[in-house]
């Protein structure tokens, strides 16, 4: 470019009225249509604003675009509400329970689970990136349609996850708000060391990483390339055949811990062993993974210092397919999580308890079983509730999503049929989904809305 034609270009630039060339859509793309705003008025006849506190009767929540504008006592008639000339849509939900949207804060997207999961292109994490991709487009579908309008996905394919994240966050298609680690970092050998491979490029790329130079190494390497969080495996695992004892040392967890940090992300651990537990904990990690034999010191530390433990009770549970196998015989995953009652002895000393799955192990969809197994296992329905929203929406660190239905919140709300206070087993079906202002499911059946301003014009 001449000298000539670059100051034709700072002139245009400076002369430019009101906005940056950028949002008239020049050079890079055709002029976004001026859109009036779209105002959701919905009528909820229980509204659980926040759970733990109790729930009001007869409500009005309005929704501006993508945001809750205000909540409003009876059922507000819309010609009362000044809202300009935006569109606005009536939500009937004076028979429904309304509540924040759910967040799992352990999923893989791009794993399906095979046999008992059909219409998934793939059957494991090694699909191909294409497969991949598809299958993280159907669980994230799956996810929204199950009440999960966020999740933290902990190890998927990065291409394919980051690339179905960013479509999701542009509206291109249907899903909850995800954040992700993409590969997640292993030592040597480690649960998810599946290389296979000497090459010191070809192992960084699959999250191997040994020492805490290398670690840090890694680290920033995966920020720099899209992870919105770290996930380290810092002990062996089930699905591995790897064991359940420590593997990463306790100066390359201080490694990876701090530099995410540095970076200006969390770090989350997936961990069984006691004492890999308490190093992680000691490193500052932000989240535990699991942790089955946690430590009565691990569950102290964790409570003194904020760590937040996610459970992930019922993938513990074989699929139905290979309890026909297993007769009355119970999988080691079950035998350990209920001999040692991390969950139970967490919750009793007041540990933060974040609701999350392993879907992608477990079926996509099925999320909501967690809450079921939860309460089972001596959880109130409020406290398993508010690990699902509050406790998972601090951790998940993401500006809007506070895991409340609460004016200026990003507008995240579900309906049931039934108080899951009285029942938790009405969350196994939502039939009502707004993400993002949008109604994504309504009365039981998924939208999906196709935007044609996307299309790019020649
Ligand atoms: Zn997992």
């Amino acid at each position: 470019m001449s000298a000539c034609r670059i100051i034709v270009w700072l002139v245009a630039l400076v002369v430019a009225p009101h906005q940056s060339v950028y949002a008239q859509g020049f050079p890079f793309g055709p002029k976004q249509p001026e859109r009036p705003d779209t105002v959701l008025v919905i009528h909820a006849g229980t509204l659980l604003q926040e759970a733990g506190k109790p729930p009001l009767r007869e409500q009005t929540v309005v929704v501006r675009n993508e945001r809750i504008e205000r909540i409003t006592e009876g059922f507000a008639d819309p010609g009362t509400l000044d809202t300009g000339d935006a569109v606005v849509e009536v939500i009937d939900l004076r028979a429904q329970f309304v509540m924040p949207g759910l967040f799992d804060s352990h999923v893989h997207l791009s794993r399906a689970t095979g046999s008992y999961s059909p219409g998934f292109a793939g059957v494991n994490s090694y699909a191909p990136a294409g497969a991949a991709t598809v299958n993280a487009v159907i669980a994230a579908r799956l996810n929204l349609a199950a009440g999960f309008t966020a999740v933290r996905d902990l190890g998927s394919d990065p291409q394919s996850v980051f690339a179905v994240r960013d479509a999701i966050d542009k509206g291109q298609i249907v899903g909850p708000t995800v954040i992700g680690s993409g590969a997640s970092v292993s030592v040597t050998g480690g649960h998810g060391d599946e290389s296979g491979s000497s090459d010191p490029d070809e192992r960084a790329a699959a999250g191997v990483c040994d020492g805490a130079d290398d670690c840090r190494t890694l680290v920033r390497h995966l920020e720099k390339t899209g992870s919105d969080l770290i996930k380290f495996k810092a002990t062996g695992g089930f699905s591995s055949n790897t064991g359940l004892l420590q593997h990463m040392t306790a100066d390359e967890m201080t490694a990876i811990v701090q530099t995410a940090h540095r970076r200006g992300i969390k770090a989350t651990v997936h961990a069984y062993d006691a004492d890999a537990i308490l190093d992680a904990v000691e490193a500052g990690v932000d989240s535990v993974e699991h942790g089955y034999l946690v430590s009565d010191e691990g569950l102290r530390l964790m409570k003194k210092n904020g760590t937040v433990l996610v459970p992930t009770l019922t993938v513990a549970e074989p699929p139905s397919i290979a309890k026909r196998f297993l007769g009355k015989r119970e999988p080691k995953s079950v035998t350990l999580r209920n001999e040692s009652r991390a969950f139970e002895r967490a919750y009793e000393k007041g540990v933060k308890i974040a609701f999350g799955t392993d879907c992608g192990i477990y079926p996509h969809g099925r999320n909501a079983d967690e809450l079921l197994r939860m309460v089972e296992l001596g959880m109130t329905p409020e406290d398993a509730l508010r690990s699902a929203t509050v406790v998972a929406a601090e951790l998940f660190g993401v500006d809007g999503l506070t895991g409340t239905v609460t004016p200026g919140s990003r507008a995240d709300i579900i309906a049931v049929t039934g108080s899951p206070l009285d029942d938790i087993s009405v969350m196994l079906d939502v039939p009502w989904v707004i993400k993002n202002g949008q109604v994504a499911k309504s009365n039981g059946a998924m939208q999906a809305p196709l935007d044609y301003s996307l299309v790019q014009e020649y």
